[in-house]
């Protein structure tokens, strides 16, 4: 039709508003974390699987009006497919009236109830977030699909608030991001299969619920559009493994075995990371660097402390998990800044990573770790101990109370991030601070 003809193919440029941290020079104190303790191959091809077939690309969306404070949010996670599978997802526009049946994609939105049931015949389902409603055309393919989010939920941009298992609020992103995977003909994985590893597609904790498009996914959208030559490494800071008895997997955090470290004492792990090839391309010489952040998926202030390397070549379209404890031990200098912090693990591969907004991955929420002062010695010496049976004082409550101020200001937090300001200006790598 004639209208197809204004659509607009989105530059792959996704995420605008991605921490990334940049590298750090090749550290020569690196040490050797050594072998994944899983490398469970994916079954081949992608598992997932495509439902009355394929959209002629590229698919021309009714995007959001450009100012609605969605906008662009939605054009960058078309882009974000994009990157992977080609010229999938285009926009047309201007913004125009949505309908179920007008042979359109559009976003339809944030319907209500009474909306829902005069285009699509049925109101929202209890805890239902969001929605695509498709239809096929004549040989096969999607001819049109509808997206619609629920407006009974809190909605959010900041996905760091998002994915926290304590706010109500949902990331717009990683939905938009899931639905337009349905939008271009990707479905549930879970829906057929037993599923252990990671997806866009998969229902995961809310915690979990961050836009990154994963191995198994990059590996749909290629598969079913464009076989476009990729080379991308993928960090996670938690691992997914099979639930018994359960299609969705299990989603386990990795974090600070204790929540908290003093200056001059060191920081352990636990839990398990896991490092994804979301090219079709091999790797090695791969290195994980280790930073504390004062904010979650946050680049200002973050602090370098170790880098470690793993040895081996990670073949495409694979999924490796690592034992936390193959990062060591961390001593924390005696100067670091005191309170709330996130570890953030970042990734470095061989050769040119194509995408680097997902080589950047930090803990959850619950798994902050709160840097205190250091710990001084004192002996009870009228007892007549040894030093060794010594008592550690804890010094400066003041700090314990400032961190206290902040959490409640955070916790407050709604909408936007302070960062939406620049969102829109494009990329954003604010440098990393090294010690
Ligand atoms: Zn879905």
């Amino acid at each position: 039709e004639d209208r197809d003809n204004s659509r607009d193919v989105l530059e792959p440029e996704a995420r605008a508003d991605a921490p990334m941290i940049d590298p750090q020079p090749e550290d020569p104190r690196a040490e050797d974390g050594g072998a994944p303790i899983r490398d469970q191959p994916f079954p081949r091809p992608s598992p997932k699987y495509r439902w009355e077939g394929q959209a002629d690309t590229p698919i021309g969306w009714n995007r959001f009006p450009s100012d609605w404070i969605w906008s662009p949010h939605d054009q960058w996670m078309m882009s974000y497919w994009n990157v992977y599978g080609g010229v999938v997802h285009g926009i047309i526009g201007p913004y125009s009236k949505w309908g179920y049946g007008n042979g359109r994609f559009d976003l339809a939105g944030f319907p209500g109830n009474a909306q829902m049931k005069n285009q699509f015949d049925r109101g929202w389902k209890a805890k239902e977030l969001a929605v695509t409603f498709t239809r096929g055309g004549l040989f096969g393919g999607i001819s049109e699909a509808d997206i619609a989010f629920n407006p009974a939920f809190e909605w959010t941009l900041d996905n760091a608030y998002g994915a926290r298992a304590d706010t109500t609020a949902w990331s717009f992103e990683q939905t938009m991001l899931h639905e337009l995977g349905h939008g271009c003909g990707i479905k549930h994985p879970w829906e057929t299969q037993n599923v252990w590893w990671d997806s866009v597609m998969n229902y995961p904790p809310k915690e979990y619920r961050m836009p990154i498009l994963f191995a198994d996914d990059t590996e749909a959208v290629r598969d079913a559009y464009y076989y476009l030559a990729s080379h991308d490494g993928l960090i996670s800071a938690y691992e997914t493994f099979d639930t018994p008895g359960g299609k969705n997997p299990t989603y386990k955090p990795f974090g600070p075995l204790l929540a908290q470290v003093n200056r001059k004492g060191s920081l352990s792990f636990k839990g398990n990371f896991k490092i994804e090839n979301a090219g079709n391309g091999t790797f090695h010489d791969i290195r994980v660097e280790v930073y504390l952040c004062p904010e979650r998926f946050g680049t200002n202030d973050c602090r370098y402390l170790k880098q470690v390397k793993y040895p081996d070549f990670m073949p495409p379209f694979a999924m490796w998990v690592f034992d936390g404890n193959s990062l060591g031990t961390v001593p924390i200098p005696e100067d670091f800044p005191l309170g709330k912090r996130y570890i953030a693990l970042n990734l470095i591969i061989s050769g040119e990573d194509d995408y680097l907004p997902n080589n950047a991955s930090w803990v959850n929420e619950d798994q902050a770790v709160t840097v205190k002062p250091a710990a001084s010695l004192s002996c009870d010496q009228s007892g007549g101990g040894s030093p060794d049976r010594g008592i550690w004082i804890l010094a400066t409550p003041l700090a314990a109370l400032a961190i206290r101020r902040r959490a409640v200001y955070s916790a407050s937090r709604r909408g936007p991030s302070p960062y939406s300001a620049y969102r829109a200006s494009g990329r954003k790598r604010a440098p990393a601070i090294s010690p």
